[in-house]
């Protein structure tokens, strides 16, 4: 089934009532009705609900329409991407380890993987996810995961995929890839091999900023990765914990079942049902928004690239724009979501465009359906020293745009007064 069709009907089948939404199951706990039945979910004998913390019906609708949609085997959600992106890390690293990460990815993401990490003893070392020339001689016999984003926030960059998925593949370690900007629609990793998916739900999957939410899906198959593989000893080796369960020798998904029966039992980052809910709600609808969100980004990259004073313009799904060949290459239909960025001459231009416009709003989000203008040198990279930011590409000038749902002309007319 194509992925349109997968978005509104996998796994609900209208029981009990008819009802045509899903239903929200707005509750901590479940009745087991016997001993017997409590004794099996404990046991795993039968997997069913047992306590929200662990699961809910209504986020496990979620989970396996998410996971459907991304053409994965299993999904566990979370109570926000950040949450979800350290359960990828957690369920596989533990201290004396350490991971490689992209050095283009989201500012919450260096801070979690490189800094909060390293005070668990997990060290993060960074490679250019451009070329990743540099990735092979920095695994060593320790390493177990390589993390990147497949259309980087906020740089808008598309790594080599190939590349990383080849030499993650040739030292067996496990791949991560952070697809919220792409969202499943316009860019599918496990079509290249990568083992594991996370997103911040809270973008293009809720859609109209109305939920935080983070998910892990996990490639059909990955299950051979795990088993016997020695880098992974908490898969093939009694867990403590789990009265001496072996994960290997259940017949699930292990990844996500690990991550929830380890992580998300310990660590609680559980999304609410409520969450769950609206998030299927912004799946349903996801394959025409982020398709709408580009052809209007496309629009305003296209007046900005033609504006005398903006001196460049950075839209991968543009033609021209360096990173085009990429775009066509990865995304369906070249189609790269509505994050673009362009410069303007200086740190007090920026500002007063930003102030200067009228439907834009001044919010450090993305993929909301009302559009949003940032200026990283003021906000978000203000803590970091001029030098490393102009190293980092993220010039003073810089503008960051997330277009939404608005008529494209509307934006262009704000977008018009605004800079001049
Ligand atoms: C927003 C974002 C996150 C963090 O997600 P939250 O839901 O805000 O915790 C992670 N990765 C990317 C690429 C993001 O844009």
């Amino acid at each position: 089934m194509t992925q349109e069709t997968l978005a509104l009907h996998h796994g609900y089948n209208q029981e009990h009532t008819g009802a045509m939404a899903v239903p929200l199951y707005q509750t901590t706990a479940y009745d087991f009705g016997s001993a017997e039945t409590a004794a099996n979910r404990f046991a795993l004998k039968e997997l069913g609900p047992i306590y929200t913390r662990l699961n809910n019906p209504t986020t496990e609708i979620f989970e396996n329409r998410f996971a459907a949609v991304e053409g994965g085997e299993a999904a566990l959600a979370t109570s926000s991407g950040q949450a979800a992106i350290f359960f990828s890390i957690a369920n596989l690293a533990e201290a004396g380890d350490n991971i490689i990460v992209a050095k283009k990815v989201y500012g919450g993401s260096t801070t979690l993987l490189t800094h909060t990490l390293k005070r668990f003893g997990i060290v993060a070392k960074t490679f250019d996810s451009d070329n990743a020339d540099d990735l092979e001689p920095l695994i060593d016999s320790k390493t177990k995961a390589i993390f990147f984003e497949s259309l980087s926030n906020p740089q808008i960059a598309i790594p080599n995929i190939e590349k990383i998925v080849q030499i993650a593949n040739k030292h067996n370690i496990i791949s991560i890839c952070d697809n919220t900007v792409a969202t499943p629609i316009l860019f599918k990793p496990f079509e290249y091999g990568i083992d594991v998916v996370v997103h911040s739900t809270s973008k293009y999957t809720t859609g109209q900023g109305l939920a935080l939410g983070g998910i892990l899906v996990a490639r059909n198959g990955l299950n051979d990765k795990l088993i016997g593989n020695e880098l992974y000893p908490q898969f093939n080796e009694p867990d403590e914990s789990y009265h001496g369960l072996v994960y290997a020798d259940l017949p699930f998904p292990l990844f996500t079942l690990r991550a929830r029966l380890s992580l998300l039992r310990d660590i609680g980052a559980t999304p609410a049902p409520f969450n769950s809910w609206l998030l299927i709600q912004g799946l349903e609808t996801l394959h025409v928004r982020i398709k709408q969100h580009s052809l209007n980004a496309l629009e305003v990259a296209s007046y900005l690239s033609s504006h005398p004073k903006v001196k460049k313009v950075s839209y991968p799904g543009l033609k021209g724009d360096e990173q085009n060949d990429r775009a066509n290459k990865y995304f369906k239909d070249g189609l790269t979501s509505g994050l673009l960025s362009f410069e303007v001459e200086g740190f007090e231009t920026a500002k007063n465009i930003l102030d200067s416009t009228k439907i834009f709003s001044v919010v450090t989000n993305i993929g909301d359906s009302k559009s949003i203008i940032t200026h990283p040198a003021s906000t978000t990279h203000m803590q970091v020293p001029a030098d490393e930011l102009e190293a980092s590409g993220i010039k003073q000038g810089l503008i960051r745009l997330s277009i939404g749902l608005e008529n494209p002309s509307d934006l262009i007319e704000d977008l018009k007064q605004a800079i001049n």
